[in-house]
């Protein structure tokens, strides 16, 4: 799928804002909804949707980006409060070739702790009850 192109109302993100699939959510509000990767990198590893139906952030408008920034500087700091890691990485991916696997904006937020090497993107499904009290304890440090 090339960088520039239709947005699909059927992909999963879509679905979730819609309500029309599951999601272990941290939060939500009226721009965008947060809740925890299936398949984690790392515990914790969750994402922020814009809910705005563009693909990546080249086609977002300046408005959501800067309300979705907000979002995730939001989730970061909620991530570090509640499970202290060592560092946090945030990623989004542009393009199939630069990773993209949703074709629906989003914000990847990463826990990271010294000499834990990083899981594979998209590699093993949580248990969904552990990802369940992951979201529970972020959201306990939202402020
Ligand atoms: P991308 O590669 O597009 O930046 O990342 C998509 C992310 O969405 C991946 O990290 C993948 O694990 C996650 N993901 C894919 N399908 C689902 C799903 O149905 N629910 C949730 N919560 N995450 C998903």
């Amino acid at each position: 799928m090339s960088l520039s192109g239709t947005y699909d109302d059927q992909n999963i993100f879509a679905k979730i804002i819609a309500g029309d699939a599951p999601a272990i959510k941290i939060f939500e509000d009226d721009v965008a909804v947060a809740f925890m990767d299936i398949f984690p990198q790392s515990p914790g590893h969750c994402l922020v949707v814009p809910k705005e139906p563009a693909r990546n952030l080249l086609d977002l408008s300046e408005d959501m980006a800067a309300k979705a920034i907000q979002r995730v500087q939001k989730l970061a700091r909620a991530v570090e409060a509640a499970l202290q890691p060592d560092g946090i990485v945030v990623t989004q991916f542009n393009g199939a070739p630069a990773g993209q696997t949703v074709f629906h904006i989003h914000f990847h937020i990463i826990p990271r702790w010294e000499d834990v090497p990083l899981g594979r993107h998209g590699g093993k499904q949580a248990d969904m009850d552990e990802l369940a009290a992951q979201a529970r304890k972020i959201a306990s440090f939202l402020d």
